[in-house]
């Protein structure tokens, strides 16, 4: 197997150029298990440990600019308060080795249904920025996934950053699995109240063919909220908004849980986390 190490961003897009079936290789979280237990032996591994532009964010305009190759123990302890919500997601990944050396960026290059950076980036409308040798391109994070393990990201293509806007108002990330820690979700979901625009992000993990956003509960939230003076909400509220997302995703049975498990939990986690937001939503309204 071919080891590419490019020491610079342009070496690397060349490289992925020069060999389209090689591997990006960053915290190798994925990547290292699919060579250990031998799914795959693919002809070259591009190594970007080196490209210290990955591992940069900043501001740009709006959004945050977050490099792919940002760990989740960094968005935890760099970027918690300012994106609340994939910090909330990112605390619930793994155990702190895998928090150490996971990334994002790696997290959307495989673009699984489970992962967990996924729900959160749905909720805030996150674009994930791809380039290659001929150029950059934007794709909202909703457009990004194709399949199980799937994205639009083209064979020469590498993952750069994501943009996401800095919460301007409460987040919320909850996941259900077999056990508290170190486990695949068996569903998962996120919530970001975006009050000055009056609008309601969702993120469904791990009970459709890839992560997706709940439009509908979505746009009956934003209707349904009192925005401007904000009163406890409502139990028919709650149920409607748990139904809708329920009735959003497309779950399987698998060996961590049924189709119907998997929509009864999502309700919950979804009426349980609109209340944590909403709470919060009405001791400090807005950013
Ligand atoms: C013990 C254990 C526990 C885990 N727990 C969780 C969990 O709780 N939640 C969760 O979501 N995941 C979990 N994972 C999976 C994994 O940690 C995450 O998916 C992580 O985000 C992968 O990041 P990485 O940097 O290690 O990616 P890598 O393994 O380096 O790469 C992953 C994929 O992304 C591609 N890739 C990486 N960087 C780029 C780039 N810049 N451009 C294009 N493609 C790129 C690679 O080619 C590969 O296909 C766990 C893994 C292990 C081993």
């Amino acid at each position: 197997m071919e080891f590419l190490r490019p020491a610079s961003w342009d070496e690397a897009l060349a490289a992925k150029a020069a060999h389209p079936d090689a591997v990006p290789i960053a915290g190798g979280t994925d990547v290292m298990v699919e060579l250990n237990f031998d799914r795959g032996r693919p002809a070259a591994l591009l190594d970007l440990t080196r490209i210290s532009t990955l591992t940069e964010w900043g501001s740009d305009g709006d959004h945050m600019r977050v490099g792919a190759g940002v760990t989740y123990q960094r968005i935890i302890t760099e970027l918690g308060s300012v994106l609340p919500g994939l910090a909330m997601a990112s605390r619930s990944v793994g155990s702190p080795q895998i928090r150490n050396r996971g990334t994002v960026g790696g997290n959307l290059g495989s673009a699984s249904p489970a992962g967990d950076a996924h729900p959160p980036l749905l909720a805030g409308d996150a674009i994930v920025e791809l380039a290659s040798v001929r150029g950059v391109r934007q794709v909202p994070v909703a457009d990004f996934f194709t399949g199980p393990k799937r994205s639009v990201a083209e064979p020469d293509e590498l993952i750069s950053a994501f943009l996401l806007a800095p919460a301007s108002g409460p987040e919320q990330f909850s996941k259900v699995g077999t056990r508290n820690a170190m486990v695949i979700s068996v569903c998962s979901f996120a919530i970001a109240l975006h009050p000055w625009q009056r609008k309601v992000g969702t993120g469904i993990g791990s009970a459709a063919p890839t992560p997706r956003r709940a439009f509908e509960a979505e746009e009956m939230l934003a209707v349904e909220l009192s925005w401007e003076r904000p009163v406890a909400l409502t139990e028919a509220v709650e149920r409607r908004f748990g139904d809708l997302v329920a009735a959003a995703a497309s779950p399987i049975d698998d060996v961590r849980g049924t189709a119907a498990y998997r929509r009864q939990a999502l309700s919950v986690l979804a009426r349980r986390t609109l209340r944590w937001a909403w709470d919060a939503y009405r001791t400090e309204p807005a950013r």
